[in-house]
């Protein structure tokens, strides 16, 4: 499958400009099927791309939304990590350097996890979802997947 992004401009361009067309007489929706119609019927494809605007998986020509025409995400392929486990002697410092409570003084109980009764604590790391929308360092219980904050 070629993709459209290799044709003329021109061309493109019109069949841009034809499915913005359709999303503003029918609406996205419409707009979608018109771009799927077009690819089931040509060789060279519309690719759907990430559109965060549109915060959907979009019709775009050249990484570019054809409803909103905001820069699309361009297809990459995964990426994989394993977080390896190494045990930290103190959270607290690593966490913060400056001091802090310690998840022992915080919830009793050498820190047993409240849903278990385990306590190994799995630190996550800066870029997952829980810390950077909590915005403090989280660990999550080994055990039962239990995640509270430090
Ligand atoms: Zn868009
Ligand atoms: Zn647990």
């Amino acid at each position: 499958m070629g993709t459209i992004n290799k044709i003329r401009k021109i061309a493109k361009q019109k069949v841009a400009k034809e499915i913005y067309e359709v999303y503003v007489e029918n609406g996205m929706h419409t707009a979608i099927d018109y771009a799927e119609e077009y690819n089931s019927k040509h060789i060279s494809q519309i690719p759907f791309e990430w559109c965060e605007p549109c915060d959907n998986n979009m019709p775009s020509i050249d990484h570019e939304c054809c409803i909103c025409g905001s820069e699309t995400i361009k297809p990459s392929k995964p990426k994989f990590y394993q977080a390896v486990l190494k045990p930290i002697k103190d959270v607290i410092t690593h966490v913060y350097p400056q001091g802090g409570i310690t998840l022992e003084e915080r919830m009793g109980n050498n820190a047993q996890c409240p849903e278990c009764g385990k306590n190994e604590w799995l630190l996550l790391a800066q870029e997952q979802v829980a810390v950077r929308e909590g915005g403090k360092p989280y660990c999550e219980c080994l055990n039962c997947g239990m995640v509270t904050h430090l």
